[in-house]
């Protein structure tokens, strides 16, 4: 089979089918940077979900990336502008040793991209494809080079600009949202706590996810105006408006080193497969990044593939049969929309300034924060429990 897009879901898959003896083939347009300073951090990082943590587990690469850098935190807390409205988790209620980890991106690209060639597989990088004819027989890819590739299945898990997604035909519906996410590094004088922080404003939530000690990686997402001139400002002017918007919680915050900003959208494509050809994480699906589910989700479509397609080897069916990349999609496009529209529900209904809505959602905080079953269900998400986990996202028994 061919991977294309070497991201953290693309060589996630190719990792977890080369480890169960397919043959693959991974083509990234970049070679990822795989090497830098033991002081600096990514700009982009990711808080993972449990079965997200026992899949990478399960993959052999966690314990690289705990020797590497990652972050347990125990504790979240969410609130609104307003000020009545909060909640509180903590892992010791629900007798857990964390609630998640929040990790570098590159930590995760760079441990699994290791992986890679112990697992077998075959990368080819920088590699640009310029066509495809997909069919359950099999799949030709065009190359710039002029080479053609052939493989029984092609992987699109080539991001939100989904090349393959282009050259299959499959349509996506797609919303840009009038929100830019801010992402930096920061110090914070109260130190980490060992907590992830959320604060809903009417421009957007900024979220503090905590890294190493008194750091924090936060992503602030406000209007596209706000954010170029957030990215503009002089460092104290920065740490000022940054301080103010977290209502110096966790004391002065203070920028170390650069701003970026991205603009945020949702997608989701009309259809995840059709003969031959699958596509996962952000190719097939791009949520607002208010509760750092994006990754997540996409490590379980890898998951749910996985399990699809060992069901259809077994059966003696073709990789790229349709029956077998249905059952796929049908295990996880539900899953995937209801987690979408649950976010943008989160981010219309906190981002909007109107006095009913602003009461809706501090009865709806205040009284999330006592009501048990509301606050277990947000523990699941934080946790990933609570849905039929692929096999690769379970501890093993
Ligand atoms: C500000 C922000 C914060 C976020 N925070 C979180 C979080 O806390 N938790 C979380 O779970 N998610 C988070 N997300 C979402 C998460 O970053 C994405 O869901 C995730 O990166 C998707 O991974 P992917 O491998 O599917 O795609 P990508 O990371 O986009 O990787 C795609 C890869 O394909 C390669 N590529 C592209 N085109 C081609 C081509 N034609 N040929 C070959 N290779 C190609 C690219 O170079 C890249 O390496 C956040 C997103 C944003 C914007």
């Amino acid at each position: 089979m061919a991977v294309v897009g070497g991201g953290m879901v693309g060589t996630a898959i190719a990792c977890a089918f080369a480890q169960r003896e397919f043959s693959v083939v991974l083509l990234e347009a970049r070679e990822p940077v795989l090497s830098w300073d033991a002081d600096s951090y990514d700009l982009r990082v990711s808080a993972i979900t449990r079965a997200s943590q026992q899949m990478l587990r399960n993959l052999g690469v966690w314990q690289v990336m705990e020797d590497d850098r990652v972050t347990a935190y125990q504790h979240m807390h969410v609130w609104d502008r307003a000020g009545f409205g909060e909640i509180h988790f903590d892992a010791a209620d629900l007798a857990e040793p964390d609630l998640g980890h929040i990790v570098e991106n590159r930590v995760i690209v760079r441990a699994l991209w290791r992986a890679l060639d112990s697992a077998g597989v075959t990368v080819l990088a920088p590699a640009v494809i310029t066509g495809l004819n997909s069919t359950e027989a099999g799949v030709t890819l065009g190359m710039a080079d002029g080479r053609e590739l052939r493989a029984g299945l092609v992987v699109g898990a080539d991001g939100a600009r989904s090349q393959v997604r282009e050259l299959a035909g499959i349509k996506s519906r797609s919303e840009p949202y009038d929100q830019h996410a801010v992402v930096a590094t920061v110090r914070a004088e109260k130190g980490n706590q060992a907590t992830a922080w959320q604060r809903f404003m009417s421009a957007g939530p900024l979220a503090l996810l905590p890294l190493e000690k008194d750091l924090f990686s936060i992503v602030w997402s406000t209007s596209p105006n706000e954010a170029e001139q957030l990215c503009a400002l002089p460092t104290d002017e920065f740490d000022s408006r940054l301080t103010g918007a977290s209502e110096s919680r966790l004391g002065r915050l203070s920028l170390r080193g650069a701003r970026a900003a991205f603009p945020l959208s949702l997608q989701h494509a009309r259809r995840y497969v059709q003969p031959g050809l699958a596509l996962v994480g952000d190719a097939a699906h791009v949520i607002h990044p208010l509760a750092g589910q994006g990754v997540n989700l996409g490590f379980l479509d890898a998951g749910a593939l996985l399990d699809a397609l060992l069901a259809g080897r077994e059966r003696g069916r073709a990789p790229g049969a349709l029956a077998t990349l249905r059952v796929y999609e049908r295990s996880r496009k539900g899953h995937n929309t209801a987690t979408q529209m649950a976010m943008d529900g989160f981010k219309h209904l906190f981002s909007n300034d109107s006095a009913v809505l602003s009461v809706v959602r501090n009865l709806g905080l205040a009284t999330a924060g006592r009501l048990t079953p509301m606050r277990r269900m947000f523990e699941r998400v934080a946790l990933g429990r609570g849905l039929e986990l692929p096999t690769i996202s379970r501890p093993p028994r």
